[in-house]
């Protein structure tokens, strides 16, 4: 009874220890998988400028005889599927080091209010002319403490998405401005809007919404995702509200809680 007693205790706890070893497994499974997943869909993303150019390529060896102005089509689609691909390259990049935390925050005294401006001033050669009107209603002085560099690569991918998904003589309008602990941007738009079904995947890695508008625009997908990883390495929240046919508005929120703890602007930038 004694030799049984013992054997039933060792196989629960065998049994208990295989229980907790598989439950300890399933966050590292989880990842594992993401990665895996993220791999696949960054290789299919490439493939497609890939076979782009290589398709082009070919066509234009095809035919000697043309003249450069007969092939200049050709030539553009594989300038434009270049830049795309280097731009889904950098994009991977930026995440890939995000994910095995090889970025660090290199915080500073940002000056918000000229960052806004300046990132809106660069915008505003393209929304002339498609007849977008883009506005700036900044706080001033307006300073945040945290990475300058990434907090302009921030503003550039919410006024970049304003931007590709509002129509000629569209709108958009970007705040900032200081609250009791935080500080609040925002960019809004009177674009297409997001469709209720779409908004709750809109951070994920290559989610877009619309494939052909997103790609007929230059959109990888990944914009929100680094957008939304960069508001959290200031301990921020981002959140996208959206109305079809009416616009969308990005709101961030940075609170002035963990300005202090980052480490200051200095030695090796990892981004
Ligand atoms: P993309 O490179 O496709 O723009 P993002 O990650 O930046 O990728 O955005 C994901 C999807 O969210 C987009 O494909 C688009 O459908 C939608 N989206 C993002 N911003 C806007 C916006 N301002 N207006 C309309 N749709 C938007």
């Amino acid at each position: 009874d004694l030799a049984g007693g013992i054997v039933a205790g060792a196989a629960i706890s065998i049994l208990a220890g295989l229980f907790l070893a598989e439950r300890a497994l399933v966050p590292i499974r989880r990842s594992w998988e993401k990665q895996q997943r993220f791999v696949a869909d960054a290789s299919h993303e490439l493939r497609t400028p890939t076979s782009i150019i290589q398709a082009r390529t070919e066509l234009l060896l095809h035919y000697p005889e043309r003249s450069i102005e007969q092939e200049s089509p050709h030539i553009a689609v594989i300038l434009q599927e270049n830049k795309r691909m280097g731009k889904l390259i950098a994009d991977l990049l930026t995440l890939a080091r995000s994910d095995s935390n090889q970025i660090q925050i290199q915080a500073s005294e940002v000056a918000l209010d000229s960052l806004i401006v300046e990132v809106a001033d660069q915008f505003r050669f393209l929304a002339e002319n498609k007849s977008v009107e883009i506005e700036t209603n900044v706080q001033r002085p307006l300073t945040f403490r945290g990475d300058e560099a990434r907090l302009r690569q921030l503003l550039v991918i919410l006024l970049d998405n304003a931007f590709k998904y509002t129509p000629f003589s569209g709108r958009i309008e970007i705040t900032g401005e200081s609250r009791s602990h935080s500080v609040y941007l925002s960019v809004a738009d009177t674009g297409c809007g997001i469709p209720k079904e779409d908004l709750p995947h809109v951070f994920e890695r290559f989610y877009r919404g619309d494939k052909a508008r997103s790609r007929a625009q230059g959109g990888t997908g990944l914009g929100l995702s680094i957008a939304k990883w960069i508001v959290e390495a200031h301990h921020g929240t981002i959140r996208i509200r959206s109305e079809v046919g009416l616009g969308t508005k990005a709101e961030v929120s940075l609170p002035r809680a963990h300005e202090r703890q980052y480490p200051a602007l200095a030695g090796r930038f990892a981004g």
